[in-house]
């Protein structure tokens, strides 16, 4: 469907790790003519900053110093998927200072001419709370450590699966629990449980919903 409105279109998608929004994001955003950005990078450059130099990610201000600091480039290093990068990246997500420094670049990012599909934990909630459309994506932990797995043996990573379990588990704890910006779905978003779900049915179902959003305009 094309897009006849001059203002910016974003549509979120939250939910926690490993459960597809990165390929749901970026293929919505082919669809539909828009820019994609992975947020979660923003958390694993912070974090990977903080690692490089050789500091802790619980610190606020050495965290906070980090993600001031980040640029374009920054989003580029492979060693953003390594896993000791996310786990610290959950760290320095909990850290109000880190979320306020990376709130405006989210933002201006969403308000760029033709809008923007942006993931992440807390899209619909606090960075877009006037997305256009929003989506929630859960699946089942077991099912979210299978496909993490998976993506980590295709890179070579040399993974337990029973480690991969335990590092999920954490990862959404630390992510629900944190009191700055808490992973949950906005009161209205659409849920969509892909557990049983291959990655494009799970498009499909999203692509009937924007279209149905855009056309009810
Ligand atoms: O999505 P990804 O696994 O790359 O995110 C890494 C971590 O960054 C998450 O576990 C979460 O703690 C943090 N994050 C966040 N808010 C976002 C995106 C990611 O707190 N919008």
């Amino acid at each position: 469907m094309p897009l006849t409105e001059s203002a910016p279109l974003v549509i979120a998608v939250d939910g926690p790790a490993a459960v597809g929004k990165g390929t749901l994001a970026r293929r919505l955003a082919a669809h539909y003519g828009l820019r994609h950005l992975d947020t979660g990078l923003l958390y694993r450059a912070t974090a990977l900053r903080v690692l490089r130099a050789g500091g802790d990610p619980e610190v606020e201000t050495e965290a906070a110093a980090a993600a001031n600091a980040i640029t374009d480039a920054d989003l580029d290093d492979p060693a953003l998927r390594d896993q000791i990068v996310g786990d610290a990246a959950s760290v320095v997500g909990t850290h109000p200072a880190v979320r306020r420094a990376l709130l405006h670049l989210q933002r201006a990012f969403a308000a760029r001419a033709p809008g923007a599909v942006l993931d992440g934990r807390d899209i619909g909630t606090v960075v877009c709370p006037d997305a256009r459309v929003k989506f929630y994506l859960e699946a089942t932990t077991e099912v979210r450590a299978a496909r993490r797995l998976c993506e980590l043996r295709s890179r070579g990573a040399e993974s337990i699966e029973s480690h991969v379990l335990e590092e999920i588990i954490a990862r959404d704890a630390r992510d629900r629990r944190r009191s700055a910006a808490p992973m949950k779905p906005a009161a209205d978003a659409c849920r969509i449980d892909t557990s049983a779900l291959g990655p494009n049915d799970v498009f499909e179902q999203a692509v009937a919903i924007v279209d149905a959003r855009l056309s009810s305009a």
